[in-house]
């Protein structure tokens, strides 16, 4: 059936469009006047008061809800609707007019979707829907495909060129930057968002939405926060990264551990690197863990992981010890299937003696939700003994799994490395620095010492400096890196810490 915005508007549509609507309470100030001119004051208020009160019985004020509800915020629509939903754009192109779609994804959705309860994540669904629509035109079509991601596409226009469509995507980034405040939290989100542009007609719906999502995926390997745009090279036939079910190549040939270096704010000096799981397709392509770890758990394969990540951690410790890089210790992430192995404490004391490692050389990174609450017996155990191995104990995601202190009293955890959304403006936010001045006060009263994670400014860091938290890791000191760049760029970062601050020269 064809669809009411599909028709081409008769004249008499037309004028009705243009004068049915809000706007026609503009001429509300004249019939007032002209009613007091001919019956007086009764009749001024009567029309003043009447004119509006009918225009509320009669709809006017609703004439944009059923575009809203329709196609604007529909939620889990399916592929039609979502189709249908870019179909009606396409038709209201003129010739010569071009039009956009955007597929845009939450970053860390997969954490978000863990992390967060039902209702907590359905309000902030909710929140996000609403600032779409508030920030787009009713004319723009808004739908929610998930939770956390959406397929926008822009009203067509001449002027829609590269240049405006970026500046766009950057916009719809914005309107997710802003905090959103759940009780009395406040998250920091940030989304990566894949663009196509199409001329009047040219491209059915289902190929346009292909587009935007390939462009997406190429976003989500580049981000976070990423903008990409869809080229005729990018490759159609890959699913959608956020629908990985399959992976191809070998875990063994195909996973890598990559290194995020961590630094002292007291001395600047790198202290230490975590090593942080990559995929590498057969095409070369590097996928993010948020894509791939999904798949090796339901796989079983968690564990074997872990077994490949350590041995490669331990590799490169020797690897920086044989550079000379004064490099002491390196983060493994344990996954709960791991720490409720019974037998992990004997395949870490082995590989540490394998590679002849000191044991205080590794940290083990524990994630706070894992050990918080009725942590099970054997997780518990198996930390001790680790720790009593002489092996560092990193609560990891502190802040978001709701550990009691009785829980950090009874573990023998070392540092606590606070949650990247606490540090997030935390130079501009005073409740972010509140939060994490407590967390820094707290560790300090226990004996533990923290690392911020996730610092991406010079701003942040600054303020966690001078919060006294003594490490600190994140995009703004550097993105995690295969092995191969460590050595290089720890030597190039050393490097600049050896030059002695200049000391300002008099003008002659
Ligand atoms: P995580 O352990 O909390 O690791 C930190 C994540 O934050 C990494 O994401 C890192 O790239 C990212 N990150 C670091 N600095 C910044 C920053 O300044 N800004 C932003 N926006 N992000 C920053 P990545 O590598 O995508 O890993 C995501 C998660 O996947 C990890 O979170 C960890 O939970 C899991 N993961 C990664 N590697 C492994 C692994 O070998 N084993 C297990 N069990 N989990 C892993
Ligand atoms: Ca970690
Ligand atoms: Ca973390």
């Amino acid at each position: 059936m064809p669809r009411r915005k599909d028709r081409i508007k008769s004249t008499g549509e037309r004028l009705r469009d243009l004068f049915w609507g809000p706007q026609l309470l503009a001429f509300l100030p004249a019939l007032c006047l002209g009613a007091y001119w001919l019956v007086g004051e009764g009749g001024l208020i009567a029309c003043a008061l009447g004119l509006p009160l009918l225009w509320a019985i009669f709809g006017g004020f609703e004439t944009d809800r059923s575009d809203f509800t329709e196609e604007r915020g529909t939620v889990n629509p399916g592929p039609e609707k979502i189709e249908s939903g870019i179909e009606t754009l396409v038709h209201a192109a003129k010739p010569g007019e071009k039009f956009a779609v955007f597929a845009i994804a939450i970053d860390d959705a997969s954490d978000l979707l863990k992390r967060l309860s039902g209702p907590d994540l359905a309000e902030i669904t909710d929140r996000l829907k609403l600032r779409y629509l508030s920030g787009l035109r009713s004319s723009d079509v808004v739908i929610q495909r998930d939770s956390l991601s959406w397929i926008i596409a822009i009203h067509p226009g001449p002027n829609l060129d590269l240049e405006a469509t970026i500046q766009q995507a950057s916009r719809l980034q914005t309107i997710v930057d802003e905090p959103l405040f759940l009780g009395n939290d406040r998250l920091y989100l940030s989304s990566c968002i894949g663009f196509t542009i199409a001329l009047h007609k040219e491209t059915g719906a289902k190929v346009l939405i292909e587009q935007a999502e390939a462009a997406l995926s190429d976003a989500i390997l580049n981000g976070p926060d990423a903008i990409r745009a869809y080229a005729p090279q990018t490759d159609l036939k890959k699913p959608p990264l956020a629908n990985l079910t399959k992976l191809d190549g070998e875990i063994e040939t195909s996973l890598h551990a990559w290194f995020q270096p961590q630094t002292s704010t007291d001395t600047g000096q790198i202290t230490g690197f975590e090593a942080l799981a990559r995929w590498q397709s057969t095409d070369g392509t590097w996928l993010p863990p948020g894509t791939f770890l999904p798949v090796l758990e339901s796989a079983g394969q968690m564990e074997r992981l872990t077994e490949l990540m350590l041995s490669q951690s331990l590799r490169a410790l020797s690897k920086w010890d044989e550079a000379e890089l004064n490099i002491d210790t390196v983060g493994v992430n344990f996954a709960e299937a791991d720490l409720a192995n019974p037998r992990i404490y004997d395949k870490i004391a082995w590989d540490l003696d394998r590679f002849n490692i000191a044991p205080h050389r590794l940290c083990v990174e524990v994630l706070e939700s894992v050990v918080a609450g009725d942590a099970n017996d054997i997780i518990v155990r198996n930390v001790a003994k680790l720790a009593s191995l002489g092996c560092q104990i990193d609560l990891d995601d502190f802040g978001t799994g709701h550990a009691s202190i009785s829980t950090l009293r009874r573990l023998p955890v070392s540092r606590l490395k606070i949650d990247r959304s606490f540090v997030a403006k935390a130079d501009l936010d005073s409740e972010q620095q509140k939060m994490v001045g407590t967390i820094l006060m707290m560790a300090d009263r226990l004996g533990l010492s923290c690392l911020a994670e996730g610092v991406e400014t010079l701003g942040e860091h600054t303020i966690l400096a001078q919060l006294g938290c003594r490490y600190v890791q994140g995009f703004g000191i550097a993105k995690p890196m295969p092995l191969e760049q460590t050595v290089v760029w720890s030597r190039n970062y050393q490097g600049k810490l050896d030059i002695p601050p200049e000391i300002g020269r008099k003008s002659r």
